[in-house]
């Protein structure tokens, strides 16, 4: 049976260097004429279903017209974000090429627990060219609770891949703790990765079974996720 494999993308596999919130500020400059909208707000661990919606009310524009002004905002920050991903650079973290590359020949069904957008997703790991190791997976289109994405994207590989529900071990790769409740909620495992806001010790503290400061050793993250 395959071991289901779920990544966080932002500082657990790439770091973007700010592109994801300059997109996010050009969308709200150019949609409602806001400056710095996100200006003091923690994305780390969250969905952007969440962040926009809490953007778009801390700025006065919940309330009734809240799901139109998000429609609204999410096509205009993915039509941002490439040439924001073009600008700012950004980098793969330590040995998560390597890890992706070496996993193709492993069993195991790689995807997605992120927070980003699915099309945010693609923007994201195609500038890198990791897009094509996943399969798929859980976005952030449509939940604010982190551990509804992680259900999602647990059940669209088993369905994919033919897999009985709940029948393969699942692990989920993440830089927050929010990564890691989510994981439990969902009833997977998690591996936490210090390449964020967060060290190994805390991601520990914070329940996860594995922690490592980053993915760079490829033999040992593959004897954690496939042991
Ligand atoms: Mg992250």
């Amino acid at each position: 049976m395959p071991r289901i494999l779920l990544f966080d993308i932002d500082m657990t596999m790439v770091r973007t260097d700010g592109a994801g919130r300059g997109a996010m500020d050009a969308a709200f400059r150019q949609q409602f004429g806001i400056e710095q909208a996100t200006e003091g707000m923690v994305f780390d661990g969250r969905t952007d279903h969440g962040i926009f919606n809490e953007c778009l009310e801390r700025h006065g524009l919940g309330g009734r017209d809240l799901s139109s002004h998000f429609e609204r905002i999410a096509e205009s920050y993915l039509d941002h974000l490439p040439g924001r991903l073009a600008e700012k650079g950004g980098v793969v973290l330590p040995g998560v090429r390597e890890l992706l590359g070496a996993l193709a020949d492993e069993d195991a069904v790689v995807g997605l627990a992120t927070g980003n957008l699915r099309r945010g997703a693609a923007h994201k790991l195609r500038h890198f060219g990791l897009w094509e190791h996943f399969a798929g997976g859980g976005f952030g289109d449509r939940h604010t609770v982190r551990a509804e994405l992680v259900r999602d994207g647990i059940a669209e590989l088993e369905t994919k891949f033919g897999l009985a529900a709940g029948s393969a071990g699942v692990i989920v790769l993440g830089d927050t703790p929010l990564d890691i409740d989510a994981a439990h909620l969902a009833g997977a495992r998690a591996l936490g990765v210090g390449t964020g806001r967060y060290s190994p010790e805390q991601l520990r503290e914070a329940g996860a079974e594995f922690a490592l400061a980053d993915l760079g050793n490829t033999p040992e993250v593959l004897k954690i996720l496939l042991g």
